[in-house]
């Protein structure tokens, strides 16, 4: 460890904890010191909802999103609007609710024969109804039946990238984990079954969530005290008295809310986070492996926040990166690192599994002082590449590689 560096960021050194085998772990900051995040969501606006399911959750003041079909609130427009008043989230669910043909109540809407075109105007259009009928714009998206393409076989497409441009979040269905608020993909959120359970069998995933600091989304239909994809009434009531007791550390808000903060908290962490995840082209073709996307391997690697950089502290200490290359070729290496004059010196190798480059660590003045320099040309096939920053010898457990702060690869055809 680098003395000079133990006493910065007080902050991070609280947020952060350190695992050497997998790298490091980073907790999401929920408001207040929450321990999880809550939502609750409802699709198909039925019945139930505004006569029975509405009326408890704002007896308790909670707050759920509701993914409509426009057809379906027609036949209740006064207590969907009073739901609306009350604070609930409406939210997209389609205007036809197509799923696969499998089912055959959906065989003359099937996803099977949709195109994305033909969903785009259909979400756009729902979008649209709620808008007339309630007042408010939807802004999150449930995919119907949890299915999230259109056509089949070569003709299949996903419909993440369209629910990803048209929406802050879309929810899916039958999932078994919850969602993990650094690493998610926000077009993507897990929701987990509440219907036909007791509050037990949704205390478990509770216990998960807040255990792992995540976000619970439960997905359910009908409200009422029987019947089939009915969340039960006694289950809502137990539920809403547990997240009530501050104690449990919950945050229970629509789907929406905690999308717009999560997304936000996202993207002020984003600098500061190691989240490894597979490098894709910016727009002119360079590939920017940070210490931010890549993966420390090794006894010791750490990344720091504080300073944006790997640190090394062992001869076997590694780190990698996912590299999606758009064209194979040749890519000219410039890497931003810093060292003391005592490390310096040191070997490295930098390699593909077909091509690699050998230097020594040069000078930079400091650990505080970072230099940038081009450290050779490397060769990348093109799509998937793993690629790897490590010491040229293991140079032991004492002494320290580089403060490795970023390598840019910049195409050279
Ligand atoms: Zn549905």
């Amino acid at each position: 460890m680098k003395p000079s560096k133990i006493l910065l960021s007080c902050f991070f050194i609280l947020l952060y904890v350190s695992n050497p085998v997998l790298g490091q772990e980073v907790k999401f900051p929920w408001p207040e010191g929450k321990k999880m995040a809550l939502s609750l969501s409802f699709d198909d606006a039925r019945a139930s909802n505004p006569t029975h399911g509405i009326p408890l959750l704002d007896q308790y003041g909670i707050r759920a999103t509701f993914f409509v079909v426009p057809q379906s609130v027609q036949n209740n427009l006064e207590g969907w609007r009073k739901a609306v008043a009350s604070g609930h989230e409406m939210a997209n669910h389609s205007i036809v609710h197509p799923c696969s043909g499998n089912f055959v109540w959906s065989r003359n809407k099937a996803l099977e024969n949709y195109t994305l075109d033909k969903m785009r105007t259909e979400l756009l259009q729902a979008n649209f109804e709620i808008e007339n009928l309630l007042g408010v714009k939807p802004t999150v998206y449930a995919y119907p039946c949890g299915q999230m393409y259109v056509g089949r076989g070569p003709y299949a497409q996903s419909l993440v990238p369209l629910i990803s441009e048209l929406f802050v979040a879309g929810r899916g269905w039958l999932a078994e984990a919850p969602v993990d608020p650094l690493y998610t993909d926000m077009a993507q959120l897990t929701g987990i079954e509440m219907d036909n359970k007791s509050f037990d069998q949704i205390k478990a995933y509770i216990d998960q969530a807040a255990a792992n600091g995540q976000w619970l989304v439960l997905a359910g239909h009908e409200t009422n005290d029987s019947g089939r994809q009915t969340t039960y009434l006694e289950t809502l009531r137990q539920l809403a008295a547990y997240v009530n007791n501050p104690e449990n550390g919950i945050w229970v808000a629509p789907i929406g809310e905690i999308a717009d903060y999560v997304q936000a908290t996202r993207k002020a962490m984003a600098d500061t986070v190691n989240m490894p995840q597979l490098v894709r082209a910016a727009a002119d073709g360079t590939l920017h492996l940070t210490a931010e996307n890549g993966r420390g391997v090794g006894p010791r690697i750490e990344y720091m926040p504080d300073w944006r950089a790997f640190g090394w502290f062992t001869g076997k200490d590694q780190v990698e990166w996912e590299v999606d290359a758009p064209h194979s070729g040749t890519y000219q290496a410039v890497m931003e690192w810093s060292v003391s004059d005592e490390e310096s010196g040191k070997g490295f190798v930098f390699e593909s599994s077909t091509d690699g480059i050998k230097g020594r660590v040069e000078r930079s003045g400091s650990w505080e002082t970072f230099k940038t320099l081009s450290i050779g040309k490397l060769k990348l096939q093109g799509g998937y590449n793993k690629l790897v920053f490590r010491p040229e010898e293991d140079f032991g457990s004492v002494g320290a590689l580089l403060d490795l702060k970023q390598i840019t690869l910049i195409p050279l055809f």
